[in-house]
């Protein structure tokens, strides 16, 4: 049975459940690359345009890691990932662009689920490009692992509106959660492959356990309520990411589920260039809640990254302690 990559990158942290238990239930073997490292970033840097964005950067990384362990690189065109919205278009070239890098063996799949009315018929669509692809088409056995593959993925979900963080929810048994209730917490937004990257976020989620503070992130939340209290501006957003960072923010500081606010965004970011600013004024005229943004691209260095982040925990806990709360360090 064929090996299929799947690169630790981009929507990893969102699709690969769901394709995971997809392929393994057609009997195909996963493979993924190693978390980023600064080896893929630099390989990906040098095989991209200088003005491409750090995460795509290093998706081209991890693409050029897999390349030669695996007989399918698997990479779908992502147009939306759910009704009535859009994710950034630069997911839509991607399949062309690793073509031509030389890299071979990419299977491309459209996923295009923005219409509510046909989107079931569009995911099937994509299952079966697959199984094509693949050169073991069977209706019964695509219904049967792509059902599988919805299951997986309910079940990460449900751990991570459990609190979990995306790589602890992928354990099948994840350890119990410890208890954050008086917790001082630091919300983190930004896409998912930005914040959630260990090169990108300079290791700030460790960062944030060892300082004693709880994290909540926009997947810890359902993505209807999210969406819901986004849209209770006057405008709505189209991308699916914008949307939620939104929702997020406005759900924490609504109800005063976080002490204060981190947005990570990479520099060059066209989408994150309107949302960030977005956030970073509701945020400020609609509560008291710290808010920071950091701003990242391959040359950030670490130590100044830190030194902001611990100068506003530091503000944080100034805050907390005025209230007579504790639990960082
Ligand atoms: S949304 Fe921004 S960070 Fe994400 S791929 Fe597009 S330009 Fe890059």
């Amino acid at each position: 049975m064929p090996a299929v990559g799947i690169p630790r990158a981009l929507l990893f942290y969102e699709l690969f459940p769901l394709w995971r238990e997809f392929f393994t239930s057609l009997g195909c073997e996963v493979i993924t690359s190693q978390p980023t490292s600064k080896e893929t970033l630099n390989a990906g840097a040098s095989a991209a345009v200088d003005e491409t964005c750090l995460p795509i950067k290093i998706m081209y990384g991890h693409i050029l890691e897999l390349q030669g362990k695996c007989d399918f690189i698997f990479l779908p065109r992502l147009v939306s990932i759910e009704p009535n919205s859009y994710i950034c278009p630069k997911f839509m070239g991607l399949p062309d662009i690793v073509r031509g890098l030389g890299v071979q063996g990419v299977i491309e799949p459209t996923v295009d689920l923005r219409n509510p009315k046909e989107y079931w018929q569009r995911l099937w669509q994509a299952a079966v490009e697959i199984e094509y692809r693949l050169g073991i088409y069977s209706p019964t056995r695509v219904a049967s692992a792509l059902f599988r593959g919805l299951l997986a993925e309910r079940g990460y979900r449900a751990r991570l509106h459990q609190g979990y963080l995306p790589w602890e929810a992928l354990d099948s048994e994840p350890l119990p959660k410890p208890s954050t209730q008086n917790q001082v917490k630091i919300g983190v937004i930004g896409h998912p492959y930005t914040m959630f990257d260990q090169i990108i976020n300079m290791n700030l989620f460790e960062l944030l356990r060892l300082s004693g503070y709880g994290v909540l992130t926009p997947v810890n939340h359902e993505i209807r309520l999210l969406n819901r209290i986004a849209r209770q501006l006057p405008k709505d957003l189209f991308w699916t990411y914008g949307r939620r960072m939104i929702g997020a923010a406005r759900l924490w500081y609504q109800r005063k589920l976080v002490d204060g606010i981190i947005h990570i965004v990479s520099f060059g970011c066209g989408t994150d260039s309107l949302t960030g600013d977005l956030i970073e004024r509701l945020t400020k005229r609609e509560s008291d809640i710290p808010f920071m943004l950091l701003t990242v691209d391959e040359h950030t260095g670490e130590a100044g990254f830190r030194t902001r982040v611990e100068a506003f925990l530091d503000m944080i806990q100034f805050r907390a302690a005025g209230a007579g709360r504790s639990g960082c360090q």
